[in-house]
């Protein structure tokens, strides 16, 4: 638990724990040296009884040492997602929305909703949060999303695998809807 004391922003592949505290989002970091009552202001509480919700969340409700008045803080862990690293070798954020728009153009006019499309990203970003990597090729989400429409639409599947695998000609384009159709 100390490391994460120490470090006061997010590091891609780390669990962080940001603490909701009178109404603002902080760090552990800061929480530990400017925990102060949201009332007076004292940095002294007490800790009246501390609750653990499933998600990992822990709930304080504390006392104030000065003035007496309760309050109650929170700390939750926010699983980091890892960088991912272009075909080119340049790194760029986990862009959720822009995965979802890619996914939404393959499955134009066909029988997937767009929750379909929300999990099947959901889904993908637990994936790689429980990598616990600071790091993951682009090639490791293009294969989920390929194995996720697979298995919703085939010709969604098809569309995002002409673009995504580069099949540039139609025996490649053949080839992968023979392979289809024989599974
Ligand atoms: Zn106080």
């Amino acid at each position: 638990m100390l490391q994460f004391y120490r470090s006061a922003l997010p590091v891609p592949g780390n669990k962080q724990f940001t603490a909701i505290y009178g109404g603002y989002i902080c760090s552990i970091f800061h929480i530990r040296r400017i925990m102060r009552c949201p009332y007076c202001k004292h940095q002294a509480s007490k800790v009246l009884d501390t609750t653990h919700d499933a998600r990992g969340g822990v709930r304080r409700r504390r006392e104030c040492e000065h003035c007496g008045q309760r309050f109650s803080t929170t700390e939750r862990p926010i699983l980091a997602t890892p960088l991912i690293v272009k075909q080119d070798g340049t790194r760029e954020e986990f862009d959720r929305d822009k995965l979802i728009r890619g996914i939404r153009i393959s499955c134009a006019k066909r029988p997937v909703s767009a929750a379909d499309i929300e999990r099947l990203v959901g889904e993908i970003e637990s994936t790689l949060q429980a990598m616990g990597r600071a790091e993951v090729s682009s090639r490791v989400v293009g294969d989920m999303v390929i194995a996720g429409l697979k298995g919703m639409d085939h010709i969604a599947y098809i569309r995002y695998a002409i673009v995504y695998l580069g099949l540039d000609d139609l025996k490649a384009i053949r080839g992968e809807i023979d392979r289809l159709l024989e599974g």
